[in-house]
């Protein structure tokens, strides 16, 4: 029995050429293969001895050989291909042992260039396994070294290694290609830099961990991580106490992050069911926490908490006053960790760069039956100059106000408005079947957590045009004094008319942010 062996992580390998030996395997290695396994005391054969070829191009070409291909494709319940064999003087490869150039570490390392990159692809080492996984009949083939023990086991059994495992083997080795050569695409679309969507549609992920379950309990759910585009926070993010992350916190915290990167200021944004349900910007976290809690006290019960400074003892306390799911801080004063980790259920999350937006040329994706939408990612906020089409102008605060009120429709479920005064979120309308909905729910919201006057001088957005000037009429009737909305209704005279009427601005951003 011949068992070629060719690593790049060598990891085990010793200890597993040493029992193929003892087991009365004759091994073949490649160049590093062969100096660490003669170093430790295994006798190996050469592979230039086998291909009758000397290594060459910089180990570009090594095995890629009739010699060894050969000796792996043939069948040996063909009688035609074991007379060729014999004719070409070609022995059998029973046992392949591979495992690839670095690809993924060499791309992941910070300043890596093209070149070195391509060097890392490996071409020998995947034609190997795939020669051999199919002809997996005959060869067992190991790609990853937690098999290796298996491998011994059985052929320690005298019986050989199993069809069984061997297809088990052989399954391994495809889905560890399609990855490894799935990876070296991300990585080459990813230096295109461009978005556009191509013919068919390759991602790879890696799984970060497998959760008790989905957005049910009778679903089950684990998260990936992407490789190739590590600008997903979350899957950087350290976890400084509490329980595990669930499915739910996981996307819920995403929406609340996603939000949360549209600031500059001192910003908290809280957010249940990945909507937003208070939002507060100030001088401090501490003065944004307060407005973001006191525009829902009800809501934040059990919700996640983001924010973008450091977390201190003050705000801490605050937070520790209720019961939230999730915090997430880019950093924690000692004080307000101590505070926070007094609850056994809460969960800490700290990530560093909290700001840092997505590529803008990632993709987003909705599984839908039978396949994937795929959409680069809404990572504008504004197509370009806002058009106030009223006769009114905003004022200067009425015009932060708007903006961040257009901030935080753009990442609350369609259809959606929300409310803003003085750097608060007073009213969140998210998810509703028509517009008009939204809005009294949006002006319901503030009536009965800041009562009826917090609404006069309030602005308002709406992630859609309005379809009719309803909207602008509960608005008005409400004291709210200026609004920001996409237009490109054929109806939008209608709203300007209604605002004209009733002495307030609006403006036009000329860009939609539906969400689903
Ligand atoms: P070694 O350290 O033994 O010199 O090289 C081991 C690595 O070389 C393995 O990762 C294996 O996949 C890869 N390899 C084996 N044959 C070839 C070949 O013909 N060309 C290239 N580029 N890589 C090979």
């Amino acid at each position: 029995m011949r068992a070629l062996i060719s690593v790049s992580d060598k990891n085990g390998i010793v200890e597993f050429a040493k029992k193929l030996q003892e087991l009365g395997v004759q091994i073949i290695s490649t160049g590093g293969t062969h100096k660490t396994l003669e170093q430790a005391g295994v006798k190996v054969t050469g592979i230039s001895e086998v291909t009758g070829f000397p290594e060459c191009l910089d180990g570009r070409v090594k095995t890629l050989h009739p010699n060894i291909h050969a000796g792996l494709l043939a069948m040996r319940s063909n009688p035609e291909h074991m007379k060729q064999l014999e004719e070409l003087k070609i022995e059998t490869i029973d046992i392949v042992v591979v495992n690839l150039y670095p690809f993924k570490e060499t791309i992941l390392k910070e300043g890596v260039t093209r070149e070195v990159a391509i060097e890392n692809i490996d071409i020998g080492g995947p034609t190997m396994l795939r020669s051999a996984a199919k002809n997996y009949q005959d060869v067992a083939v190991v790609v990853d070294p937690r098999d290796y023990d298996l491998v011994i086991d059985e052929l320690k059994s005298g019986n050989g290694i199993s069809l069984d495992t061997k297809f088990y083997l052989c399954s391994k080795v495809f889905a560890h290609t399609a990855h490894y050569d799935t990876l070296i695409a991300a990585y080459m679309k990813r230096e295109r830099q461009d978005n556009n969507l191509p013919e068919t549609f390759t991602m790879t992920f890696e799984k970060v961990q497998e959760m008790r379950y989905g957005e049910n309990p009778h679903q089950k759910a684990a998260f990936y991580k992407e490789v190739v585009n590590t600008d997903g926070l979350l899957s950087s993010a350290v976890q400084l106490h509490g329980k595990e992350l669930s499915f739910n916190n996981i996307n819920d915290t995403n929406g609340a992050l996603e939000l949360l990167k549209e600031f500059e200021e001192p910003t908290v944004v809280a957010c249940k069911h990945a909507n937003p349900c208070g939002v507060g910007t100030g001088e401090n976290v501490y003065e944004a926490y307060v407005k973001a809690y006191n525009s829902d006290p009800t809501s934040i019960f059990g919700g996640i908490v983001v924010m973008n400074r450091e977390l201190d003892e003050k705000t801490a306390e605050e937070i520790n006053k209720i019961f939230v799911e999730i915090v997430v801080a880019p950093s924690y004063s000692e004080k307000a960790l101590e505070i926070l980790k007094s609850k056994k259920n809460i969960r800490l999350l700290a990530i560093e760069n909290i700001t840092t937006k997505q590529d803008e040329n990632s993709y987003d994706l909705k599984k839908v039956a039978g396949g994937i939408l795929v959409q680069t990612i809404d990572s504008k906020l504004l197509s370009g100059e806002l058009k106030t089409v009223t006769k009114k102008q905003p004022t200067e605060q009425e015009m932060k106000d708007l903006i961040m009120a257009w901030k935080i429709v753009k990442h609350t479920k369609s259809n959606a408005i929300t409310i803003v005064k003085n750097g608060q979120s007073i009213g969140i309308g998210p998810g509703q079947v028509n517009r008009i909905w939204a809005c009294k729910q949006a002006i319901e919201h503030a009536v009965e957590f800041l009562g009826e006057d917090s609404l006069k001088g309030a602005t308002l957005a709406s992630d859609a045009y309005f379809p009719f000037s309803d909207c602008v009429e509960a608005a008005a009737e409400a004291g709210i004094t200026a609004i920001i909305q996409p237009g490109g209704s054929i109806r939008d005279n209608d709203s300007i008319e209604a605002c004209d009427n009733h002495n307030m601005s609006m403006l036009f951003t000329d860009m939609r942010h539906f969400k689903h």
